[in-house]
């Protein structure tokens, strides 16, 4: 079974709208540069599975990776989807899933599994109500912390510290032959997260900003910083990349130093289109 890296941008994406940074500015001239919204895939050739973790602004152009992997996914529609998980209710982890309504492709029965709070989010606000009602989406619940099995593999959520305005937050651990841990959005590192992350073979992680400085005129960067949470965590123990880059992260720009010293301290960058086996 393979995690597929859909999108390693924050929920905005790279470009963000109306921004002419040097980031911004060059992944406009230069496609490749672009990084999508905040989400992974969970499949598997063989079986033709295909579940994501969160539906981001760019779902279309991420379904088309899954596409090229799995042309023919089991499916009840013309999309390679089979189930899935969301984080929590911000932006760039939901909006996605308007893709799947009646103005676009009217899916049917597609499962969205998530916690209790999103789950009475998403049925009383528009448009999921609606796309609740016409079944496109079809709602289950999952409890915090219990190891449910899905297909040929197993998923756990777990809870996270993050701005909850409209429901909670959770992350994920799938588990096969390794475990792999999800966790996109976090406001701070609490040791039971960090315990968390140290018993997982791999984790992706909450990578928005590289330093507290990035945003000019702001003290209260809602993310930890990375360079901060490389002083938290052993990349010896587990396999850590980080992701959900915000535009101004300065580990976008490849001649950066910090891209180098991150690395050289044994920590990884996730990128769209990243593949890891587990
Ligand atoms: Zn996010
Ligand atoms: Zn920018
Ligand atoms: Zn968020």
């Amino acid at each position: 079974m393979q995690i597929l890296v859909l999108g390693s941008a924050q929920d905005a994406g790279v470009p963000q709208i109306g921004c002419d940074c040097l980031i911004c500015s060059s992944a406009r001239k230069n496609p490749k540069q672009k990084l999508f919204g905040p989400s992974i895939a969970i499949l598997d050739k063989e079986k033709q599975y295909c579940y994501l973790i969160d539906a981001s602004p760019d779902i279309k152009d991420q379904l088309e990776l899954i596409k090229d992997i799995l042309p023919k996914v089991k499916t009840q529609e013309k999309i390679p989807i089979t189930g899935i998980f969301l984080t929590h209710a911000h932006f760039g982890h939901i909006s996605g899933l308007w893709m799947l309504g009646k103005e676009c492709i009217d899916a049917q029965d597609i499962t969205v599994f998530c916690s209790s709070k999103m789950s009475d989010f998403l049925v009383n606000n528009h448009p999921f109500s609606h796309m609740i009602k016409r079944r496109n989406l079809n709602l289950s619940k999952m409890k915090i912390n219990h190891k449910y099995p899905i297909e040929d593999f197993w998923i756990t959520s777990f809870q996270v510290p993050h701005r909850n305005e409209y429901a909670d937050t959770v992350g994920y651990i799938i588990e096969q032959n390794k475990k792999l841990l999800y966790l996109p959005d976090l406001d701070y590192w609490t040791d039971d997260l960090i315990k968390l992350v140290e018993s997982v073979d791999i984790a992706l992680i909450d990578g928005t900003f590289y330093s507290k400085d990035e945003l000019p005129g702001r003290s209260d960067v809602p993310h930890p910083p990375i360079k901060e949470t490389m002083e938290l965590l052993d990349p010896t123990k587990t396999e850590i990349y980080f992701t959900h880059f915000n535009h101004t992260n300065l580990i976008l720009s490849k001649e950066g130093k910090e891209r180098k010293e991150l690395q050289e301290k044994g920590f990884k960058i996730a990128a769209d289109g990243l593949k890891i086996n587990i």
